[in-house]
């Protein structure tokens, strides 16, 4: 099998490379392993100083980085030298902050000296989607590789050129072979890697459909598991609420990443009856303004699509809403000619069970539900078999930060959006996963968390 790099704008294909033999994934896990070793004892300081390198790598090399991920998936370039940033950043904060994090931590006992170590795993494997090629592969690779342990990442098939840009950062600086490598496999493949004795650990950030198989490899191989999933997170608009405020930041939530391909984008939108008016109209107003066009141009918020398959999704999503009862109340002109685009749409008169409201709907379809009371708004948000973020709107910040601990969400934002600082941690419950990134949090999901205790 092979994998392919296609630009969703020209719709032709930038790269093939062939996968893996069974001869070099052995070589590499190899490799990951003996690393492992020696990393394991390196200093902090030691990683501190590769990481922070690698930071200045990323930064030297921020334009050649930014356009290859626009052309493997779409995402407008001001996006994407964003998020290229956020990768330097996110080495800079790892760097500089695992050693605090990860310090072990005295604990007073009778008669003996109790500690509590934070010590790596081994071999860690990353299954990573393509939605952020850097900002999510780095999420999981650098506090693996500052925690001691050594990562090996299976990337999402259509972003190989940014999964080996990847590997290219973290030799250039002079990791040490077998610290980071990247498998170029589909994920068809990775049945035995997940069994094989030398992996210690796997990370999947993706659907529900994969959560649920890497889930059952990762039990046969009884591997210490993170899953990072999707979402359908709600957008909460309140009475007491300022609707053209919440209108405005709804749709940045929406549409964000490139038309809306998050996890942790708003999809629906609960908003009360008395005020569902007033923020419609604002809402399509902002969506209107939204220039769509090539990813390559400054001017251009919303590309194309990843995958020519996401477009099928979303019309069937739509159609189905609007079979069942919902109603297209906006749809954009979709640009002409080449290009996996699907219009930025608003659908109005959703309801809880309709397909836009019970699935995740990975690109620009808004679903707007209303409901009449407070607590009705807080049932639906709930009702849902997602719970990755939220974001409740009222002008009442206490009342606000009262009903954040009704909310069934790993993550939870009052009159704003999901900031996404490293030092928050990152996740979901139900079917969005389990497990945690970033923070003290996500570095210590990769690590042997070792309690010792010394009779004195
Ligand atoms: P995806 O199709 O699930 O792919 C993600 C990764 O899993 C890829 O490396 C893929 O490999 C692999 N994969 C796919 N099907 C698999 C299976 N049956 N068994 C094992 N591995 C499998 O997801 P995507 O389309 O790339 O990304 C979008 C999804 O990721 C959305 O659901 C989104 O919400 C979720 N996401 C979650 C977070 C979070 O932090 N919670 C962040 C970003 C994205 P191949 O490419 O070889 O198929």
């Amino acid at each position: 099998m092979s994998l392919h790099s296609i630009n969703p704008y020209t719709e032709l294909e930038i790269a093939s490379f062939e996968e893996d033999s069974s001869r070099l994934v052995e070589q590499k896990l190899e490799a990951a392993a003996v690393a492992f070793q020696s990393w394991r004892h390196s200093t902090f300081a030691e990683r501190r100083s590769l990481m922070l390198q690698m930071a200045q790598h990323i930064r030297h090399n921020r334009d050649r980085m930014a356009v290859v991920l626009t052309q493997e998936m779409g995402k407008p370039i001001l996006q994407s030298r964003g998020e290229v940033d956020r990768f330097a950043d996110r080495c800079d904060y790892f760097a500089t902050s695992s050693e605090e994090l990860l310090a072990p931590e005295r604990v007073e006992l009778a008669g003996a000296e109790g500690w509590i170590r934070y010590e790596p795993l081994g071999v860690a494997l990353g299954v990573m989607p393509w939605n952020f090629p850097f900002g999510q592969a780095s999420r999981w690779a650098i506090p693996a590789v500052m925690a001691g342990n050594t990562a090996l990442l299976k990337h999402a098939s259509n972003v190989t050129l940014s999964a080996l840009l990847m590997e290219e950062a973290f030799k250039a600086v002079g990791f040490p072979p077998g610290v980071f490598s990247c498998l170029l496999l589909s994920h068809q493949s990775l049945d035995p890697i997940l069994s094989d004795r030398r992996i210690a650990a796997v990370s999947l950030t993706g659907s529900v459909a994969a959560g649920e198989s890497i889930g059952a490899m990762a039990g046969r191989g009884l591997k210490k598991l993170v899953l990072e999933l999707g979402g359908s997170d709600p957008f909460i608009v309140l009475s007491d609420a300022n609707v053209e405020a919440a209108a405005k930041v709804a749709v940045r939530g929406r549409f964000l990443n490139n038309s809306g391909q998050a996890c942790t984008a708003s999809k629906r939108f609960i908003v009360c009856a008395d005020v569902a008016a007033h923020f419609t109209e604002c809402f399509i107003e902002a969506t209107r303004k939204l220039l769509l066009g090539d990813p390559m141009a400054d001017s251009t918020q919303i590309g194309p699509l990843a995958k020519q398959s996401a477009v099928g999704d979303l019309e069937r999503c739509r159609d189905a809403t609007v079979a069942a009862g919902g109603r297209v109340a906006y749809t954009a002109d979709a640009p002409t000619g080449t290009g996996f685009f699907f219009p930025p749409t608003v659908l109005v008169g959703v309801r809880p069970d309709m397909p836009a409201a019970t699935e995740e709907t990975f690109g620009p379809l808004a679903a707007i539900i209303e409901v009449t009371t407070e607590q009705e708004a807080i049932r639906v948000a709930n009702e849902s078999d997602f719970g990755l973020g939220a974001s409740l709107w009222t002008g009442d910040a206490e009342k606000g930060a009262a009903l954040v601990a009704e909310i069934d969400a790993g993550m939870v934002a009052v009159n704003s959006l999901l900031l996404g600082d490293s030092r928050l941690p990152f996740g979901g419950v139900k079917r969005s996963g389990f497990g945690r990134e970033l923070s003290a949090h996500g570095l210590r999901e990769l690590t042997n968390i070792k309690s010792v205790n010394i009779r004195l």
